[in-house]
Parts: C-alpha cells; sequence; structure tokens
C-alpha cells in the first residue's frame, strides 16, 4: 500500500493524470524509478493515439468502445482526450449520446473504475465533507444529475452518473475546458426503477425517490457545500425531471454561477438555427411566428428564449410570446383551456380551440414549425405541404429524438415542399437529393452551445449565467455557418469544426460577460487571446 501511495515511479503508472505510459522517456524512467516497469523502448503520444484508433478499429461493438475509453480515461487522461480531441465529431457519439445511454442502463453491471462524486441523501448534513475527499481543490466546472431523467431512458439511478462523466469530456473535448477544474457528480436521492431495486448488483441507495422539502433542503445543501468549497466553481444541472429541473433553476440562477443545458442549451440551439434559417430566408426574426407541435419543456424552453430574443429587437414581450404558440396533446394551447400549467400559460393564444396540426398551421399562418412532442410522424405530408403554400421558404425542425420519434424526415420535409423547406432536426438525416440538387439538413445538437458555454464561463471566472448569454451563444454560432454550407440548406456549422466553432462562440459570450460586468478577472485586452489562453492542448507534460 504504501508504495503505491507514495510518488514512486509505480505509483506514476497509476495516476491517469500523470500518466504517461510507454511515452515517458529514458531520462523520466531513470529518475522516476520506472525502468523495469514498462517495455523497454519509449514511445510516442502520436503512436500510442495510433495504437488506440486501431484498438477502436478492431471492436464492432460501441459499447465496447466506450469501455475501452473509459478504462482509457481511468489510465491516461492526456492519452484520452488527444484520441477524442484528434477527431471530435466521430468520438461524440461514443463517449455521450447515443452510447452513453446504454452504458447508463448498465451501469451496475460494467461498473468499472469509479469517477466523480457520489452523494447519497443518507449523508445529509456531511455533504461538504463528502466533496472534500475530491483531491482536487479548485473546481470551476460541476455537471450534476440525480439519474431521474437520463436521456429519453427515464430513471436511472446512480447510473445517471455516465451523463456528468460523458458531458464533460465534451466539455474538454470540444471548447478545452481544462479537465482538472471539472467534476461530475451525482445526487443520489433513490429511484423509482423497479427493476433496479431488485436488481443485487444496484449500486445505489435502496430507496424510492425523496421528494419535497427533504429534496429541495438536500439540494440547498449541495449547493452551499459547492460554494464554500469551490467558490469559483460553475453548476451545471442535467437530466433532472422537470418537476425539480425548473425549481431548482428558478431557485438558483440569481443567486450563484449555474445553469441547465436540457432547457437553456436546447433553446439556444434551436434559435441558433432560427437565426440560420433567416440568413438563408433574408427575413427578420421580429417577423416570425413559430408553432410548436408541443408543450412540454423543450417547447416552453424554446418559445421563451426567441420570444426574449424577439424582445431584445424590439417587440413587446408579451406580443413576442404571441408569435410562439404551443400545440400539445390537447390541441392549440388557447387562454380557454382549463389544463395548462403555469410554464405554458404565457404562451396561450386568444384564438378559438382548433384540435388538429394542419388545421393550426392553417389558421395561424407559421413561417416555421417546430416538433418537440415525441411522437413521429406528425408533420405529414398535409402539414408541409400546407407549410409550402403559405411560406416561400419554410422553416421545418422536426426536433424530437431519436431518429426513430422524429416528426418526419429530413426527405419527406424537402419532398413535400419541392426541396424549399429550410430544415434542421434533433437527430442526424443524412443528405437528401432533390431534382439534381443535394440538400443537407442540420443537426440542432446542444453540443454547439454547453461547451463554449463552459468555457466562457471558466476562462473569464463569471458570477453568473444569464439568458442574454445564451442568445449571444445561439448568434454567435448561426454567425459561423458560411454562404457555401447555406447554399446546401445546412445552417450549422460542420460538427468536425466543434472544437474551431466552439472557440468563437467563447469568446462571444466571454465578451458579454465582460461587458456586463459578470467577470471575476479583469477585461483583457484581446479576449479571443484570453480564450485560446485557458484552452487544454492534450500534450505531455515535460
Ligand atoms: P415532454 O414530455 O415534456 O413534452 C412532450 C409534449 O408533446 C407534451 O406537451 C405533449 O402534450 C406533447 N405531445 C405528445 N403527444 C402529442 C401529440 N400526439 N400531438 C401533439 N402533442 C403531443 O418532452 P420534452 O422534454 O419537451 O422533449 C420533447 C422532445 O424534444 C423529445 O423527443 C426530446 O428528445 C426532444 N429534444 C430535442 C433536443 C435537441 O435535439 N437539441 C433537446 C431537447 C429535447
Amino acid at each position: 500500500m504504501s508504495d503505491q501511495n507514495s510518488n514512486s515511479g509505480y505509483a506514476l503508472l497509476r495516476n491517469p493524470r500523470l500518466n504517461k505510459g510507454s511515452a515517458f522517456s529514458e531520462e523520466e524512467r531513470r529518475a522516476y524509478g520506472l525502468e523495469g516497469l514498462l517495455p523497454p523502448v519509449p514511445t510516442t503520444l502520436t503512436l500510442q493515439v495510433a495504437r488506440i484508433h486501431a484498438e477502436l478499429g478492431n471492436l464492432d461493438n460501441d459499447l465496447q468502445k466506450y469501455l475501452l475509453l473509459s478504462d482509457l480515461q481511468a489510465r491516461n487522461e492526456t492519452l484520452f482526450y488527444a484520441v477524442l480531441m484528434s477527431d471530435p465529431a466521430t468520438f461524440m457519439p461514443l463517449v455521450y449520446t447515443p452510447t452513453v445511454g446504454e452504458a447508463c442502463q448498465k451501469f451496475d453491471h460494467i461498473f468499472r473504475a469509479s469517477r466523480g462524486v457520489y452523494l447519497p441523501i443518507t449523508a445529509r448534513g456531511r455533504l461538504k465533507e463528502l466533496l472534500d475527499n475530491w483531491p482536487m481543490k479548485d473546481v470551476r466546472f460541476i455537471v450534476v444529475t440525480d439519474g431521474e431523467r437520463i436521456l429519453g431512458l427515464g430513471d436511472l439511478g446512480v447510473g445517471g452518473m455516465g451523463i456528468p462523466i460523458g458531458k464533460l469530456a465534451l466539455y474538454t473535448a470540444c471548447a478545452g475546458v481544462p479537465p482538472e477544474y471539472c467534476l461530475p457528480v451525482t445526487l443520489d436521492v433513490g429511484t423509482n426503477n423497479e427493476s433496479l431495486l431488485e436488481d443485487p448488483l444496484y449500486l445505489g441507495l435502496r430507496q424510492h425517490r425523496v421528494r419535497g422539502a427533504d429534496y429541495m433542503a438536500f439540494i440547498n445543501e449541495f449547493v452551499q457545500a459547492v460554494q464554500v468549497l469551490y467558490p469559483r466553481c460553475c453548476i451545471q444541472w442535467e437530466d433532472f425531471a422537470n418537476i425539480n429541473a425548473v425549481p431548482i433553476l428558478e431557485t438558483y440562477r440569481d443567486k450563484v454561477c449555474t445553469y441547465n443545458d436540457d432547457i437553456q442549451g436546447t433553446a439556444a440551439v434551436a434559435l441558433a438555427g432560427m437565426y440560420g434559417a433567416l440568413r438563408i430566408s433574408g427575413q427578420k426574426l421580429t417577423d416570425q411566428r413559430f408553432l410548436f407541435l408541443g408543450g412540454g419543456s423543450a417547447a416552453t424552453g424554446i418559445a421563451e428564449l426567441i420570444s426574449q430574443a424577439m424582445a431584445l429587437e424590439g417587440l413587446d414581450i408579451a406580443a413576442a410570446r404571441d408569435r410562439n404558440t404551443l400545440f400539445d396533446i390537447n390541441g392549440l394551447m388557447v387562454k380557454s383551456r382549463t389544463d395548462l400549467a403555469d410554464f405554458q400559460k404565457p404562451f396561450a393564444l386568444d384564438h378559438a380551440p382548433v384540435s388538429t396540426f394542419v388545421e393550426a398551421v392553417h389558421a395561424l399562418r407559421p413561417t416555421g414549425i417546430i416538433g418537440v412532442s415525441t411522437v413521429p410522424k406528425l408533420f405529414n405530408q398535409r402539414v408541409i405541404e400546407a407549410m409550402a403554400e403559405i411560406n416561400e421558404r419554410p422553416i421545418i425542425f422536426p426536433y424530437s429524438n431519436p431518429t426513430s420519434r422524429s416528426e418526419c424526415t429530413a426527405e419527406e420535409a424537402y419532398r413535400w415542399s419541392g426541396g424549399r423547406a429550410i430544415f434542421a432536426s434533433g437527430s442526424p438525416f443524412g443528405p437528401v437529393e432533390i431534382a439534381g440538387k443535394i440538400l443537407v439538413p442540420g443537426q440542432g445538437n446542444n453540443v454547439y452551445i454547453f461547451p463554449a458555454m463552459g468555457m466562457a464561463v471558466f476562462a473569464t471566472e463569471a458570477t453568473r449565467v444569464t439568458e442574454e448569454m445564451f442568445i449571444v451563444a445561439a448568434k454567435a454560432v448561426a454567425e459561423q455557418v458560411t454562404d457555401k454550407s447555406l447554399a446546401t440548406g445546412l445552417i450549422y456549422p460542420p460538427q468536425s469544426q466543434i472544437f474551431e466553432a466552439s472557440l468563437h462562440v467563447a469568446a462571444r459570450v466571454a465578451e458579454y460577460i465582460f461587458d456586463h460586468k459578470l467577470a471575476r478577472i479583469e477585461r483583457p485586452a484581446d479576449i479571443g487571446k484570453l480564450v485560446a489562453s485557458r484552452v487544454y492542448h492534450p500534450a505531455y507534460a515535460a
């Protein structure tokens, strides 16, 4: 035990932050007592990356690839990020969605090296003590979940930990947030997933979820402990159920540096798509009218951010909300309905009831329709043809995930609109040929927003994350789309350029943070340079 804990070469090989594996030089091997503990000939990081690429290439199962990468992260952090950053667009779906979903579902059956901090509600009163067991004392970024609404997979209890781990890997891989400042956290308040509770391998508390005042007191203790231990830390809430996500964000957004990517990041990436679409149609945001299919958290979050953005361009906020109308399972959300939740009421329209979506399209004549209903095929031929009849360039955004739930496919939207639809979706679709022209659908992936937001907050040591920062981020995403991309219908930057795109967005958001006196550091002469200087590069220290 003592040998492993000391600063010996053997301990070095087991410290993922310092380990270089076979890339330790001959001098280092002599200096740190590593001679004999490694095959004799030193290699390079580049060759190590090539070895991992080849190993991954031999696996045909994405979960196996996930596990290989996860083991690598536990063994050699520099190599892990060198691999991810060699091709973020390829590795994103392996360390995050969709593969991470399966990893979370099987968490208790594939559990290996533990990562991050678990805070069980049974430790109430001692959360600061538990958090303090984390070895890094300057944490700047926490992604935290309580595992209740993991992706579209529901309550996965402590298995949800895969999400903060994967998401933080993307903060680093896609925007260069240094991993040593990042901490994944899972709050274990129990689970209502009976099959987990019955599984002998389940690793979380064997109790049903705690709700109400006890739950909020637990959240509060967590937030306070973070403030005391890591005063410059931003807390990002992830995959909480709506009933908790909304009140938590409302409680803390004006008190500490915090945001919720499911709510705010989603809204921002949709708004970025709108700004991109307007670059094609040449119209103004304030002239748009959007009709949402779905009235849940995604719909209301997007509708609110678009309304705020319209208000910044001069519309009264109530008039702006009137331009964002929701249609849910019970029809058009009109003022006379008695079943609306408080968060839906601001969007209720003074209008007669309408019970089918196509009728609503005819009645409201929207410039864009956004699908966040979780139900496939509801943007049918009649709907798309109606949109194409009303608009020269109809905006068609089926955002429901996964692909099997998309309200329509790219091909359907393009075909039924005679190639005129401006299309983006939640799940990816390949290019489509219509009348000899190749059209490229965009994917409204939150990854365009959250890593950049993290980098901006990290570089400026921001005190708050405001709604307007998400509007700035959305504009910064859209302004990077080239005219060549727009000509093919693509309204987001290519994912292969996510790193460059993120740094651009981070610099724009950082500028806003300085302009609004939300930074804890002095404004530098060149904000782009500041961001670049804070970026993590996966390279072995000399
Ligand atoms: P939710 O369950 O809160 O809301 C679903 C809404 O759809 C409800 O208002 C419901 O009434 C409505 N609905 C259900 N069936 C309907 C029908 N037949 N006709 C009309 N309305 C119907 O879900 P959510 O969290 O708001 O997410 C919705 C979808 O958006 C999900 O598929 C999710 O994957 C997707 N989403 C995508 C992104 C992204 O791509 N960036 C981000 C967030 C959410």
